[in-house]
């Protein structure tokens, strides 16, 4: 069945989902094997190793190309595996990887502590700088480009058609333009045509229950898709067959999950923008939101779960109040059906001097919320009472 001209959640549910032919099954099952029965050397039915391949990767790829509205797609064991492939990718090339300041914290730690050592060059240009990008692409020949929007936790909307303008428009313009998608989803932000790889922590919305850890990368060049294979076997980065059927369950509801949290947080960054403890609110469908237009214009469907706060109370009152939600459950990570709660100050940004933090507007008081899909009024009344304590 074709069902390239179908619309989202259509495709959603049914791409890479075919019912089993052999029973019948309506899900197709999960292939717990390490390898394949060979009827003559090298004579199997497509697959040889689960490193190099497995029906489940199959599967759960052709469904998330379908839903990013590219042409191929590879599954990896992590977002950060996704990473080392495209910087293997660089290292047959110029080593030189570039990227928006405020990457996420696991993306720059490997970039400067890991691939650094390994020859790697990295250049970092301040998020939304277009002199400073072209001056980049311009004196040097970039070979990845990777960046986020929204941002992580400052939620600052990146131009995603400067952004290709100006590399295109250099001597970098063979360069790797990578979309990290993970934040809006394609429920949100679709930008496959744009850019070369669209890539997921599928760990976070895509798998969306925070059972399963997990990468992809999304392209339209060939080429490019069998570098990625060929880097994920060579190297070990698969995913677990388990894994990708549970993803490929998860994304069937992918459509109704975020436009249920999208809904949520909004509701929810209303009403903390009218909270007296509450100094500012981040979030970009509030009109005070500095790149609020930005995002009217390069975002569908609403704008995400993730609200950031920064509440009028010092470091120890801010890691209390968010030790006392009953609902809202402290934990890093992002993107569930239940609702999380970060303090970047003391958990994922803490490896940051409080000098910096404050400079980049990391404040003590700065929370970040992912906003799941339980009912919002109870959400409403776990902040409130949480907050009495500060009355
Ligand atoms: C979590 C995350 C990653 C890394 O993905 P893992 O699945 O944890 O390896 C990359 N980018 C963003 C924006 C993330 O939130």
């Amino acid at each position: 069945m074709d069902y390239s001209k179908c619309k989202f959640q259509t495709k959603a549910v049914h791409c890479g989902q075919n019912p089993d032919p052999t029973t019948g099954a309506i899900i197709p099952p999960v292939y717990l094997t390490a390898t394949y029965a060979q009827e003559y050397p090298n004579q199997h039915k497509g697959y040889d190793y689960t490193r190099a391949g497995n029906p489940n990767f199959t599967q759960v790829e052709e469904q998330i190309a379908a839903v990013e509205d590219m042409k191929f797609c590879t599954v990896m064991a992590s977002g950060l595996s996704c990473m080392t492939a495209l910087c293997a990718l660089a290292c047959t090339k110029h080593k030189r990887v570039g990227v928006f300041e405020s990457l996420y914290g696991g993306t720059h730690r490997l970039l400067t502590r890991v691939f650094n050592d390994m020859g790697i060059e990295l250049s970092k240009v301040k998020a939304n700088d277009y002199d400073g990008l072209s001056k980049l692409v311009s004196n040097h020949r970039i070979d990845v480009f990777v960046f986020e929007s929204p941002t992580n936790p400052l939620l600052e909307v990146i131009d995603i058609q400067k952004v290709t303008d100006t590399i295109r428009n250099s001597q970098s313009k063979e360069c790797v333009i990578v979309l990290d998608n993970t934040f809006a989803t394609s429920v949100h932000q679709s930008y496959g045509h744009m850019v070369d790889v669209v890539w997921h922590s599928n760990t976070k919305f895509m798998g969306g229950h925070s059972d399963l850890i997990s990468g992809s990368v999304c392209m339209n060049d060939k080429t490019l898709k069998e570098r990625m294979d060929f880097y994920r076997m060579a190297m070990g980065m698969n995913a677990s067959p388990f894994d990708c059927w549970l993803l490929s369950r998860s994304i069937k509801t992918l459509g109704i999950r975020v436009d249920r949290q999208s809904a949520n947080a909004l509701t929810i960054a209303n009403f903390l923008n009218d909270h007296k403890r509450v100094k500012r609110v981040i979030y970009m469908g509030l009109k005070s939101h500095p790149d609020h237009e930005l995002a009217k214009r390069q975002m569908i469907n609403g704008f995400g779960s993730i609200i950031s706060v920064e509440f009028d109370l010092d470091l120890q009152q801010t890691m209390t109040l968010i030790s006392s939600f009953t609902i809202i459950t402290l934990a890093e990570s992002l993107g569930a059906v239940e609702s999380l709660v970060d303090h970047p100050a003391s958990m994922t940004h803490a490896s940051i001097s409080k000098e910096v933090r404050d400079e980049i507007g990391l404040s003590d008081g700065l929370v970040r919320f992912s906003i799941g899909i339980e009912d919002v009024e109870d959400l409403k009344d776990d902040i409130t009472e949480a907050l009495k304590t500060y009355e």
